[in-house]
């Protein structure tokens, strides 16, 4: 890079993440922004008060829908995706159900990818329907079967990608070109790569949300989701679905603990990333394996995608057993370091089995259809020494 052009870019992610929003000369000093711990805000006047409440004047009214710890957060998340503004939520099934109860009315229509987190899968087609807003799957691998799923009533479409479990990889742009044409907005879970590896808004997605109790807090302490995307649609989400519909605030201390996984975000994800692909392949070497799901290995099926649309591959890998579900249970119970639980990104390796646990609200018939099979196992690769994940699961394995 030359003089000039290190001068005229913006400040790189990890500057950002560490700096931006915060000058400590405002709060005596302290490096670090306060957290405060306050549940509403005192009017000078009666007058300030109504001209705050009109919108009138800008401020802080209750805590329910903005607290200035939050605000540097959401000024934090909202500049590392690229986008205009972003809102902090108690947890990331939070940021769905407020952006959607935000954006969609009886009549609308959503269209879904067939792999979601389960939970997810469960509010659009179990949830969503009940309040008269219709769902329509389709495989958004195959960005021409989105065309005949979307109709006249169709107002978003949503997917994750990487997709939890299976770590299927959907190309952002093609997608976001077939949602345009036909006025459907797109909404895009970036949970699993991150704003590190991937900025869905640079490739035509309209939101971007994150279950932030994984990679951006990133150390097994905190629930919380954040939305990203314009203002305007964003304050619609703001004004109802978090504050009258939802009341799914986060709050002022997650928000701390968010900031805090945010200054390392960058370092973690290399090491997640660098991490993963070394047990890729000692996964893809070894005997006891049928198949692994890593986007970073030439064997994958959207490897060419990812290759194009992220910056690195993430830290989660899916992989079968010649022996299916029974070995993968055996496996899971025979390692060490490698601990037994669902969430994924932090610290800890994470191992768990999606179709009895993050996926068991799946049907059979719907786990077989949507890629996610009973053998399958979901790895989330942490920042332990990376010899000794490798050991562990080596030893575990040669052992069944
Ligand atoms: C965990 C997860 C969610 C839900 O987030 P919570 O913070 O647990 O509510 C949504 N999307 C993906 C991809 C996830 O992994």
């Amino acid at each position: 890079m030359t003089e000039t052009s290190r001068r005229n870019r913006q400040p790189g992610l990890s500057t950002r993440a560490i700096h931006l929003g915060y000058d400590p000369a405002t709060e005596n000093g302290a490096l670090t922004p306060p957290i405060y711990m306050t549940s509403t805000y005192a009017f000078e006047t009666a007058e300030q008060g109504s001209e705050l409440f009109r919108g009138e004047r800008k401020g802080y009214i209750y805590g329910r829908t903005k607290n200035p710890t939050q605000t540097i957060l959401e000024e934090r998340i909202a500049s590392l995706e690229g986008g205009e503004t972003a809102i902090a939520l108690g947890s990331g099934m939070a940021a769905i159900s407020g952006t959607m109860l935000s954006l969609l009315d009886a009549g609308d229509e959503v269209v879904i990818d067939h792999t979601l987190y389960g939970n997810a899968y469960a509010y659009f087609t179990q949830a969503l329907p009940r309040w008269g807003i219709s769902v329509k799957l389709a495989d958004f691998t195959r960005p021409e079967t989105l065309e005949a799923a979307l109709g006249p009533k169709t107002k978003l479409v949503y997917f994750e990608t990487p997709a939890n479990p299976n770590l299927r990889v959907i190309d952002i742009a093609a997608v976001a070109a077939i949602a345009h044409a036909h006025g459907a907005e797109v909404v895009v879970d970036n949970t699993f790569a991150t704003p590190i590896l991937q900025r869905p808004l640079e490739h035509g997605a309209d939101i971007v949300l994150h279950s932030a109790t994984k990679y951006i807090g990133g150390h097994g302490d905190v629930l919380a989701g954040l939305v990203v995307g314009r203002a305007e649609t964003l304050q619609k989400v703001r004004q109802t679905g978090l504050r009258w519909v939802t009341g799914a605030t986060l709050s002022p201390f997650n928000c701390f603990l968010l900031l805090r996984g945010l200054k390392t975000l960058e370092l973690r994800v290399e090491r997640h990333s660098s991490s993963a692909m070394k047990v890729a392949r000692l996964l893809e070497g070894h005997a006891k394996v049928a198949s692994v799901s890593y986007p970073g290995l030439e064997s994958f099926a959207e490897h060419e995608i990812a290759k194009r649309q992220m910056s690195g591959f993430g830290g989660l890998i899916s992989f079968e057993l010649d022996g299916g579900m029974a070995e993968g249970m055996a496996l899971m119970n025979r390692l060490e370091l490698v601990t037994r639980a669902v969430s994924l990104g932090d610290a800890e390796t994470l191992i768990q089995h999606p179709a009895s646990m993050t996926h068991a609200i799946y049907s059979a018939e719907e786990r077989e259809k949507h890629g996610i099979s009973d053998g399958l196992l979901r790895l989330s690769v942490g920042l332990e020494n990376v010899d000794d994940i490798l050991d562990d699961l080596e030893r575990a394995l040669d052992s069944l």
